[in-house]
């Protein structure tokens, strides 16, 4: 294992884009309107600022201290690379939710009020319950029921939206242009429904070829991000590597299927029962410079 290296760019650097990235936040767009002195009878003009509700203090998750992440190198050729843990020692993971099939309002109250921070990797297929439902799906209760509505509520109660391609296909078995489209037109979708570029794409079955970091380069995505280990039903954790331990910095895939709030708080209690954190993606992809 290789020791710790430096460890002093880091701080600045993550200030600096943390000052930088004034981003994010639904913020309403359009000028707010100028009061019009329209003389009103009664005085119905809203007086003062109303008990605003409360705001949430930050994106949810716990973020990385300074030195504490490994920097990902570029690839030498240029494109995205491909991730799939985050190099750090501190014990943290990182959870991620894909395809979008079964959209259960109660899971978007869970994240919302306990603050869980979670990468929602989206398929416009999936969210828009067009064809047939992919086995994950199971065939739920809330299949499609908000559409892009759903998406939106997710991002609202913090989570992260991110690009897993318009129809969910294997993309090495296309063309780059064929890539590109799916890529694209996810990364247009999102934009428009959400308001915010994604920036990470999760390439359906993480199958992939240099075709697809080229294509997911051209589409402003900035990593390709795979997972170490599965969630199934029932919260149980499906590894990638033989000793079957969580280990810092791996990364959790979950797909939107029923018992999604049920399954998700026996996984996220059985995360910190191990001693384990979760953390904001977002920020520790910043702090091993994959994304700006
Ligand atoms: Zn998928």
């Amino acid at each position: 294992m290789p020791g710790d290296k430096s460890r002093k760019i880091r701080l600045m650097t993550v200030l600096a884009l943390l000052a930088a990235a004034g981003c994010g936040a639904t913020g309403k767009h359009g000028p707010g309107a100028a009061a019009e002195a329209s003389p009103q009878v009664g005085g119905t003009a809203p007086a003062g600022p109303s008990a605003s509700p409360a705001k949430p203090p930050g994106p949810p998750g716990v973020t990385p201290g300074p030195g504490e992440v490994r920097r990902i190198p570029r690839p030498a050729d240029g494109l995205p690379p491909v991730i799939s843990s985050i190099p750090t020692r501190r014990k943290v993971v990182f959870l991620t939710i894909d395809d979008g099939w079964e959209q259960d309002p109660g899971f978007v109250r869970q994240v919302r009020q306990e603050r869980i921070p979670i990468a929602a990797f989206v398929t416009r297929d999936a969210v828009e319950a067009q064809g047939a439902a992919d086995p994950t799906a199971q065939g739920g209760r809330y299949l499609g029921a908000g559409k892009w509505d759903y998406v939106r509520s997710m991002r609202e109660a913090g989570a992260t939206v991110e690009n897993h391609t318009l129809t969910h296909p294997d993309l090495p078995a296309l063309g780059y242009e064929g890539q590109r489209a799916e890529i694209c037109g996810a990364t247009r979708l999102i934009r428009r429904q959400t308001g915010t570029a994604p920036t990470l794409l999760r390439p359906p079955f993480g199958n992939h070829n240099t075709l697809t970091r080229r294509a997911a380069g051209a589409c402003g995505m900035q990593a390709l991000l795979l997972w170490t280990a599965t969630v199934q039903p029932g919260g149980k954790i499906a590894y990638q590597v033989p000793d079957k331990k969580l280990r810092p910095g791996d990364v959790l895939l979950l797909h939107f299927r029923p018992n999604l709030s049920r399954d998700f708080r026996i996984l996220v209690d059985k995360i910190r029962r191990r001693g384990f954190e979760l953390g904001n993606l977002d920020a520790y992809l910043r702090a091993a410079g994959v994304t700006r």
